[in-house]
C-alpha cells in the first residue's frame, strides 16, 4: 500500500453462484483467486487480510487448476468462468464499482471487514507480513518515519517495508463509506502500531 517504502515511497449476495457448499469457516481460512479484470479488488481484499491471489496472465485454465488444487474461491465477471465444473467455487462479481464488488464478495462469504485483520498482508506478494526490525529496515525508510513510527512489518518475499501511515486512516474512511450500516466492525481501535 501507499506504506510502502519501495514501492509507493509517498506514503498505498445477490445471485451467488457457487459449484460448492459454503462451509462454516474462519475468516483466515477464506482464499480467493481474483480475475485479471479485478486487480484493484485483489488489493483491497488484501488490505483486509484475505488471501489474495492474482496473475494478470494467467490463462482462464490455468486459474480453474489453482483454484482447484489451492481451494481458492475464484473471482470473476466472465459468468463463462464461473459455470466451469472443476472450479472449487466461484463467485460472479455484477459490478464494475469496487465498492460494491467488495461488499458482493464479503456478503457471499457472510462476513464483514475485520479492523484487527487489516494492513497485515503484502500488496504486492500476498504473503502475511512479518515484524521487522526498526534497524534492519532503517536503510529503506525514510528518517522522519523512522523517527515517527514505533513499528515496522516486512514481507518476507520482497522486503517491502510497512508502517502505519496517513494511507491507513483513508482506508478506515472508504471502509465505513462501502460499510455505513456497520460501522462498528470497520471501527479502528487501536493505536497506530501497526501497518
Ligand atoms: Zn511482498
Amino acid at each position: 500500500m501507499s506504506d510502502s517504502a519501495r514501492s509507493e515511497p509517498s506514503s498505498r449476495p445477490a445471485d451467488p453462484v457457487t459449484e460448492a457448499e459454503t462451509r462454516p469457516n474462519t475468516q483466515s481460512e477464506y482464499r480467493f483467486f481474483a480475475d485479471i479484470m479485478l486487480g484493484s479488488l485483489a488489493r483491497w481484499l488484501r488490505i483486509l487480510g484475505y488471501d489474495t491471489a492474482y496473475d494478470n496472465r494467467i490463462s482462464d485454465e490455468e486459474l480453474v487448476r489453482r483454484c482447484r488444487e489451492e481451494e481458492r474461491i475464484a473471482l470473476t465477471r466472465d459468468r463463462r468462468l464461473v459455470q466451469r465444473r472443476s472450479l472449487h467455487r466461484a463467485i460472479l462479481v455484477h459490478s464494475d464499482r469496487l465498492g460494491e464488488q467488495l461488499r458482493q464478495v464479503l456478503a457471499e462469504i457472510g462476513q464483514f471487514p475485520a479492523p484487527e485483520r487489516l494492513f497485515r498482508r503484502c500488496l504486492h506478494c500476498n504473503l502475511p507480513l512479518e515484524p521487522a526490525d526498526p534497524r534492519v529496515v532503517e536503510v529503506s525508510v525514510p528518517p522522519y518515519v523512522l523517527k515517527t513510527q514505533p513499528r515496522f512489518l516486512s514481507c518476507p518475499a520482497c522486503s517491502r517495508v510497512y508502517w502505519a501511515g496517513t494511507h491507513r486512516v483513508r482506508v478506515l474512511q472508504r471502509l465505513r463509506e462501502w460499510w455505513p450500516e456497520s460501522p462498528g466492525p470497520v471501527e479502528d481501535h487501536r493505536p497506530a502500531e501497526s501497518c
